[in-house]
């Protein structure tokens, strides 16, 4: 069933809370299109992680977390923290954004039900060891591959190479990929990379293909007479991700590396002490909700809903 996207008056459906925390600030790469800028800090990780795990601890509704950086694979107690999640009731799932540049046997001992590995592909640091690794662990851990497209020929051939490894795993739990295009912020426009003829082939190519994968993440849209679940790459494919003016039902916050929490579209900080994990619908700001994460977030077109 189609639908028009001017008639969609609702995208999302609900989601748990998001929790993202930034394990540690630094990074073993320094990929040209990071928009964080990696750098070490002088953080003592693993007092602050004492603090953040009891603050967490207090939180009364299911969450998501998401454990990011820089690389959070580097945080001196990765595996404890993996740990003390599993334990922790309200925690539902964990999902390890990381670029998978530790050694194999790192993951030996990291076990939890709730992991998703969301394992970036950084085609700058492809030294052939990327699809090796994530071909031992999807079976141990469900996955997906955020597949960053830079903007130079030079690493469309080892792109297209990875691409076809992952789509040639042929399992139930093979990693679902998505293609993502690196994109400039500046205050509340977004913009993203023009690329040479061969690259938007290589990007349209992929995403015909992926898009026929059943295990592809999905939406859900409504219109007044119509809900529709569409691929997310469809959704972004179509713009339907240009969402400035909607009021949106975010529940999402960032602990920062440094004890700060912010809500996630809202400029505030507090020290993780005093910061209350509570948050109230918005009227978003930004041109483009690029975070496939929050698309699940129930906005709606009419403010007053
Ligand atoms: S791996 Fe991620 S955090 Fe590290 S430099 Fe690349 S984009 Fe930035
Ligand atoms: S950018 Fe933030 S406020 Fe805007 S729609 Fe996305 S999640 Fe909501």
């Amino acid at each position: 069933m189609k639908i028009n996207q001017k008639e969609i008056t609702q995208v999302g459906h609900g989601s748990p809370m998001i929790i993202n925390w930034e394990l540690v600030s630094h990074c073993q790469f320094k990929c040209s299109y990071c928009y964080y800028d990696p750098f070490e800090s002088n953080t003592d990780y693993e007092s602050l992680q004492k603090i953040i795990q009891k603050k967490i601890s207090n939180i009364d509704q299911p969450f998501v977390i998401n454990l990011i950086g820089g690389e959070p694979t580097l945080h001196p107690n990765f595996s404890k923290i993996v740990s003390f999640l599993q334990d922790l009731e309200k925690c539902t799932e964990i999902r390890i954004v990381t670029n998978l540049a530790k050694p194999i046997h790192f993951w030996d001992s990291i076990s939890s039900t709730k992991i998703v590995l969301t394992a970036s592909y950084h085609p700058e640091y492809d030294n052939g060891k990327f699809f090796e690794k994530i071909n031992q662990l999807y079976e141990k851990f469900d996955s997906d591959v955020p597949f960053l497209v830079p903007n130079s020929l030079i690493h469309l051939p080892r792109m297209k190479k990875t691409l076809e490894n992952l789509l040639n795993i042929d399992s139930p739990r093979s990693p679902t990929i998505n293609i993502i295009r690196p994109h400039y912020k500046s205050g509340y426009s977004v913009s993203f990379e023009q690329y040479p003829e061969e690259i938007e082939l290589f990007i349209k190519e992929a995403t015909t293909i992926i898009s026929k994968n059943e295990n592809q993440e999905k939406i859900k849209v409504y219109s007044k007479n119509k809900e529709i679940e569409m691929a997310k790459s469809t959704f972004f494919d179509l713009n339907m991700h240009y969402l400035k003016g909607w009021k949106c039902n975010i529940n999402a916050f960032i602990i920062h590396y440094n004890g700060y929490v912010s809500s996630a579209c809202r400029n505030d900080k507090k020290h993780i002490i005093t910061a209350k994990f509570k948050s109230t619908p918005l009227i978003c700001p930004y041109q483009a909700c690029e975070c496939d994460d929050f698309w699940n977030f129930e906005k709606y077109r009419n403010a007053n809903e």
